[in-house]
């Protein structure tokens, strides 16, 4: 198969779908890849780091998605770049069509098979190619925090860890999912007093064993979050209910009680956040605004402020679904693999994903 490696379009994205390794292992499976050239810079791998694994460089888009029968991106495709598709051509990315009306009827009336790495699911229930991006989100999330507590910033002036003396800062998470959990481990390791709020008894079951009761699990309902939120320091917002908009468990009434300079990272925020006081999506440009004397974190993107970390782990997780693609073809791929099969979202003019076909009113076919 020849694979098309584009360079990332969209603003500030600087991830790519591939590393010199996966390129390596593609080659070494009998396929042809092309990059465009510059494609791996914002992630620290240049054009001969491709070359050497003996990768075909070019310049421009329209070369790369030319020739391809199978694209490897990491972010949907923008309109600029509608004119590249063409019918049978398979299309391996982050598409999040439910938002994207326009890209979906795109896809549909081009004949192109969309794969979204965001609904490829596992039988029990995971998003094996959406967690490595939650792992980064969550760990990002207390350095951030403990960032914006420092004076200098506007912060309370706090040392994640304390000193002996001194006590460590309050480290509330809300939700214990991959973001949560993440988060947790990390203030942990910093020497935080961690407090995590779940709805799950299970969950929080787990926690406890994994971390032998170091994390304090506290069940999660409105008399134990308004407790929590008054005494952090650092409140970190990681709950998701799958298919919805987050629910709003802090309310401003809440905000308005907590310590002046302390700090709210909402990574829920992609989902509309879980934190009222959360009114709107900052950028990584300017990334906090301050409400109730209280300093409000809300990057939607927070893994495209580390993209070395987060190509290697994206593609560490895409790679064995691109050589299962390349090396059976598609049909014969999504056939043998059912989680494969759930990431297809287009395929020869129809929507082949349900919540998808409902978001963008058109019509459902289902791929089998
Ligand atoms: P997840 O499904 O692994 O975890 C969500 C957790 O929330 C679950 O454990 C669930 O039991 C818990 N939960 C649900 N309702 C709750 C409630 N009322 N109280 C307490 N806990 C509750 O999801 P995840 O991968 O951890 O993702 C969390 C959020 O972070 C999602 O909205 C995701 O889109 C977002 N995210 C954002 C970024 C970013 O850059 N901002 C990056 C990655 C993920």
């Amino acid at each position: 198969m020849l694979i098309g490696v584009p360079k990332e379009i969209k603003a500030n994205e600087y991830r790519v779908a591939l590393t010199p390794a996966g390129a390596s292992m593609l080659k070494a499976a009998g396929h042809r890849v092309i990059v465009q050239s510059g494609a791996g810079d914002g992630s620290g791998f240049g054009d001969e780091l491709y070359a050497a694994e003996g990768a075909e460089i070019t310049d421009g888009a329209s070369e790369v998605w030319a020739g391809a029968d199978m694209i490897m991106k990491v972010k949907e495709p923008l309109p600029e770049e509608f004119g590249f598709f063409k019918e049978g051509l398979l299309l391996f990315t982050y598409l999040h069509l439910a938002a994207a009306p326009a890209l979906a009827k795109a896809l549909a009336d081009a004949k192109v098979t969309g794969v979204a790495y965001e609904t490829i699911q596992l039988p029990g229930g995971g998003l094996p190619l959406l967690t490595p991006m939650s792992e980064v989100a969550g760990r990002m999330a207390v350095q951030v925090g403990a960032h914006y507590l420092e004076a200098y910033f506007g912060g309370r002036g706090i040392l994640l860890g304390g000193v002996p003396g001194v006590p460590p800062a309050e480290v509330i998470v809300l939700g214990g999912g991959i973001v949560g959990l993440n988060a947790a481990r990390m203030a942990l390791g910093m020497g935080a007093s961690v407090t995590l709020l779940e709805r799950s008894a299970e969950r929080m079951r787990y926690i406890d064993e994994v971390f032998a009761g170091r994390i304090h699990t506290l069940m999660s309902n409105p008399y134990n979050i308004a407790n929590a939120v008054k005494k952090a320091d650092l409140l970190i917002g990681a709950v998701l209910i799958p298919g919805a908009r987050a629910p709003h468990l802090v309310t401003e009434a809440m905000v308005q009680t907590m310590k002046k300079g302390a700090v709210i990272v909402d990574v829920a925020v992609d989902q509309g956040g879980t934190i009222a006081t959360i009114d709107r999506v900052t950028t990584h440009s300017d990334p906090v605004y301050e409400k109730h004397g209280v300093l409000h974190y809300a990057v939607a993107n927070m893994p495209g402020a580390v993209p070395r970390t987060s190509t290697f782990a994206l593609t560490n997780v895409t790679l064995p679904y691109a050589l299962e693609l390349a090396g059976k073809g598609f049909e014969a791929a999504a056939k043998a693999s059912e989680p494969l099969r759930k990431g297809v979202n287009t395929y020869k003019g129809h929507v082949t994903y349900k919540p998808v076909a409902e978001a963008v009113s058109l019509p459902y076919v289902d791929l089998a």
